[in-house]
């Protein structure tokens, strides 16, 4: 398996919720843990399905993200702790495949695809993202307008629906 095989196949069988409670988070009922990766004091980190995000400093991404910065790892090693934390037994090494130069210029292109269509979208997530937490601060010290609690709904339900990849 190449290590994007791999981490699929890690992300599938570990839920966010069940990884983030075996490190000792608890995710209250809204979702959301006291970030890691910055002090805090009301918890602003979303777990998502198999995605977090961090409505306080933007730190986000999957599975394999959150353990290579909670334990400052590379990619591989997070997969690897992973793996023991959690009794995958997956087989963590070099694809054997042969490389058939086509099937590798097709691989590739999809690659780009997928990767620009992702930055994209997270593009779009950040800047969704900063305009829920204005507003969403701003409502525990003054009333919104009626614009604003309709807008405030509309991003949470985006934000909601697409969550952090
Ligand atoms: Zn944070």
């Amino acid at each position: 398996m190449t290590p994007r095989e791999l981490s699929e196949e890690v992300k599938q069988l570990v839920p966010m919720s069940v990884a983030v409670r075996h490190y000792g988070f608890e995710p209250d009922r809204a979702g959301f843990i006291s970030c890691p990766f910055h002090a805090e004091k009301t918890a602003s980190c979303k777990i998502y399905e198999s995605s977090f995000y961090c409505f306080g400093c933007g730190a986000g991404g999957d599975l394999i993200n959150f353990v290579k910065l909670l334990y400052g790892l590379n990619f591989k090693a997070a997969l690897m702790r992973l793996n023991t934390d959690f009794n995958l037994n997956i087989g963590v090494g070099r694809s054997q495949n042969g490389t058939d130069p086509e099937r590798l210029r097709q691989i590739n292109a999809e690659r780009r695809q997928r990767e620009r269509e992702l930055q994209e979208y997270r593009e779009k997530y950040n800047s969704y993202a900063v305009m829920f937490r204005e507003l969403w601060i701003k409502q525990k010290t003054q009333p919104l307008t009626e614009n604003e609690r309709i807008k405030l709904n509309i991003l949470d339900d985006w934000l909601y629906e697409n969550p952090y990849r």
